[in-house]
């Protein structure tokens, strides 16, 4: 299994196409105040966490947020689907900013399973081509993460695997 060795001072990034698994792999590994969700901050700023109009303002409370965490040195998640190098770009800036470690744990599933979730999904009313996109988006960028600035990266590629993978800490 996969044994992520989180420096106890980092920005974690965790990069996946929706329904990837991101926010139950959040919950599983992290304090619900470690986590900080593109879709919470949605809703915090617009009463609805679907409102991509909002993304501006929630990406901005967000990395507010973010920023004040890392001061006081508290690790931090943050669950956005981050699949784009431009999006990625901004957390790295951020995680430098405050002389932490950039980090990411990508959760890179097949598509099909992807969109089995989502059809599944009462919470996720766009169309699967969305999640297609994504894919593509992670697969053709993947690579570059770590000349993107992230200091360890960590790919899941199946069910198994994410469940699998164990969590540690270490100075
Ligand atoms: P979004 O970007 O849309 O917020 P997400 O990456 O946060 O998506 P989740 O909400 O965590 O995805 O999971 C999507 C669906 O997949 C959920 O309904 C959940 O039940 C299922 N799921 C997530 N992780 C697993 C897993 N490890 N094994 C089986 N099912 C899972
Ligand atoms: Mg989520």
């Amino acid at each position: 299994p996969t044994d992520i060795r989180l420096p106890e001072l980092s920005l974690v990034a965790l990069v996946g196409a929706s329904s990837a698994g991101k926010s139950t792999f959040a919950a599983r590994h992290f304090l619900p105040t470690e986590v900080l969700s593109s879709d919470f901050f949605r809703a915090l700023v617009s009463d609805d966490e679907n409102s991509l109009e909002a993304t501006g303002d929630a990406f901005d409370s967000l990395f507010y947020v973010a920023g004040k965490r890392l001061a006081r040195g508290r690790l931090t998640v943050v669950d956005a689907t981050s699949v784009r190098p431009e999006d990625r770009r901004r957390l790295v800036d951020l995680a430098r900013a405050h002389d932490v470690l950039p980090v990411a744990i990508v959760l890179d599933l097949p598509r099909a399973v992807l969109e089995a979730r989502h059809a599944a999904r009462p919470d996720r009313d766009f169309r699967p081509e969305v999640i297609g996109r994504q894919v593509a988006e992670l697969r053709r960028t993947l690579r570059g993460l770590g000349k993107e600035g992230f200091r360890h990266v960590w790919v899941l590629r199946t069910e198994a695997e994410v469940d699998a993978a164990r969590i540690s800490r270490v100075p």
